[in-house]
Parts: structure tokens; C-alpha cells; sequence
């Protein structure tokens, strides 16, 4: 389902340029236009989903299918063993700013934790 004048909507139906690294049926990854590391992808569903709390039982399996795509993606370009963050912003306090749910795959240098 596309939602009207959604970013991540219009990028899942190639209406929007993206470096896309991985897509099956259900999902699709790209490159993040302002990386945060080396690497940095962002792996949202094709179907749109505002944000992760918005998640139900009928859909919740949507998340082990972008966690699974992010490991292999991670295997992919290098960063399986040394290591990498996943992240999902909910929200304005999260600092979500494109409302697609959407997991960060980040990698290629260390991260601080806590964050801030
Ligand atoms: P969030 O703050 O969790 O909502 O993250 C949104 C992410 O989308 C940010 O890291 C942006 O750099 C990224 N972004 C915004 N527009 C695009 C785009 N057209 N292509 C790729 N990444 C984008
Ligand atoms: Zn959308």
C-alpha cells in the first residue's frame, strides 16, 4: 500500500532514485543519503508502516525479516565481525524523521554507548 507523498513509499516504487543494495518481495534496502558511518543502510518494508509502534501481531514478523536482511546485508559489505548497530527510531523524542518505518544498519567505525 503507498501512502500519499511518503518518501519511502515513492523510493520502494522507484519513483525516487536510490542505491539499492538489497530487495526482495516484502522489502527493500538503500543507502542512507546523509551517512552517519562507512556504512549506513536503511532497510524499510515496501508496504508502508509509519512506525514501529504501529506494529500489530499480523504483522510483527516484518521485523525478523529486516533484521535478517541487515545481517546479510552486514556479511555483504564487511561488517559482520567487527560489528554493527541496527536501529529503529519511533517517534519524535527517537528523532524519527521519515514517517516509513525504517531500521538503520550502521558499521565501519565504533559507536558510543549510551547514545546521546
Ligand atoms: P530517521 O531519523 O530515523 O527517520 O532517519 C531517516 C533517515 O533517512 C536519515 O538518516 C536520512 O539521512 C535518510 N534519508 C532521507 N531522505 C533520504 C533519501 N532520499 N534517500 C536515502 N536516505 C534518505
Ligand atoms: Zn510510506
Amino acid at each position: 500500500m503507498t501512502e500519499q507523498g511518503c518518501l519511502f513509499c515513492r523510493i520502494a516504487n522507484k519513483e525516487i532514485p536510490a542505491k539499492v543494495v538489497f530487495e526482495d518481495s516484502r522489502i527493500i534496502a538503500f543507502e542512507d543519503v546523509n551517512p552517519q558511518a562507512p556504512v549506513h543502510i536503511l532497510l524499510i518494508p515496501k508496504k508502508h508502516i509509519e512506525k514501529i509502534s504501529d506494529l500489530t501481531k499480523d504483522n510483527a514478523d516484518m521485523v525478523g525479516h529486516l533484521v535478517l536482511a541487515a545481517n546479510k546485508i552486514a556479511a555483504e559489505q564487511g561488517i559482520r565481525d567487527a560489528g554493527y548497530r541496527l536501529t529503529i527510531n519511533c517517534n519524535k523524542d527517537a528523532g524519527q524523521a521519515v514517517f516509513h518505518l525504517h531500521m538503520h544498519l550502521m558499521g565501519g567505525r565504533k559507536f558510543a554507548w549510551p547514545p546521546g
